[in-house]
């Protein structure tokens, strides 16, 4: 397709023909659609992970599961079961590092976040007021969203892993489905929590999919998307796929920016050197942090999300 240098998007372009332009036309718009976004939100937003249990019960597991590789590396916060004052000092941690947002995480646990979980995010947003907080739980019933919002979250981060039910289906065989977590988006949105959500690329999905998923995002409404590459890690099914292309990343990313409302908060997982090729382009005002640099970490720094970042 031809370039489309010097025209503004006014919506009239359809996402689909956003994604065929060459990459310095789709650079383009997304660097002036930037411009509009961080004039809004020009700082980077950090974002850390409170991992409250590695248990999953999403059967057969993910083909793409992280936590699998973490666990099998005896990473401890997604090998134990944590204490609230465990979870407590991590977010102390956190906030002392300055970081601005926390996502407590479980694998999947069935549609309703059992009670002990629940009870273990009220008591660490009371004692840790600094932090916004959103829940990483898959896909919750109606209940569980209003239960949370009533605990203190801010919101939740339910993504949508893949913008296509066959894919998402190829590498996610069991547990919630895509629709579900479209459902518990709508819920989000009716507990009064901000909506985080994204999906993965990489994982064979094609443009017209990658379209509609665009489109989703939109109609959602989000307050922070993250759209981020599958990587492939070892002890799981699908150590031996490819990785992520990198301009096939940025390029998505660029077309979210055009499509996106500017005051949506957009995160960046510094996949190799996308950041440093595309990122002010794209601009990127979301940063995941899984190490954050300070000492007062020590040797506790978890792991990102499940099977990839905004997983579960
Ligand atoms: S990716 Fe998340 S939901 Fe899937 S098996 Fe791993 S921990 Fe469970």
């Amino acid at each position: 397709m031809r370039g489309w240098s010097g025209v503004s998007w006014d919506g009239s372009l359809p996402t689909r023909q956003l994604l065929d332009l060459d990459i310095e036309s789709l650079l383009d718009l997304s660097g002036r659609a930037a411009e509009k976004a961080l004039a809004i939100n020009p700082l980077t937003v950090t974002a850390a992970p409170i991992i409250i249990t590695g248990a999953c019960t999403t059967s057969p597991g993910c083909r793409h599961c992280k936590w699998e590789h973490l666990k099998a590396m005896g990473r401890p916060p997604f090998i134990d079961d944590r204490s609230v004052g465990a979870l407590t000092d991590w977010a102390h941690a956190l906030a002392d590092a300055g970081m601005h947002r926390a996502f407590f995480g479980t694998g999947w646990l069935g549609y309703r976040l059992p009670r002990q979980v629940l009870e273990k995010v009220e008591d660490v947003c009371a004692a840790e007021p600094r932090l916004e907080y959103y829940g990483l739980f898959g896909a919750l019933d109606r209940q569980s969203h209003f239960d949370l919002a009533s605990a203190g979250l801010t919101g939740m981060l339910t993504s949508l892993e893949s913008p296509s039910e066959r894919v998402y289906r190829s590498f996610r065989p069991g547990g919630d489905s895509l629709a579900d977590r479209l459902k518990a988006l709508g819920h989000t949105k009716e507990a009064g929590l901000k909506a985080w959500t994204g999906f993965l690329v990489g994982l064979g999905e094609d443009a017209d999919e990658v379209a509609w998923g665009l489109d989703a995002l939109r109609q959602i409404g989000p307050e922070s998307v993250s759209i981020l590459p599958f990587e492939p890690f070892e002890e799981t099914a699908m150590r031996d796929h490819p990785p992520t292309d990198e301009l096939w990343l940025a390029r998505v990313n660029a077309a979210a920016r055009v499509v996106l409302e500017p005051s949506t908060v957009l995160f960046s997982d510094h996949y190799r050197d996308v950041d440093e090729r595309f990122g002010a382009a794209v601009g990127f005002n979301g940063s995941y942090i899984t190490t954050p640099p300070s000492k007062a970490f020590g040797s506790q720094a978890e792991g990102p999300g499940h099977g990839d970042r905004p997983g579960s």
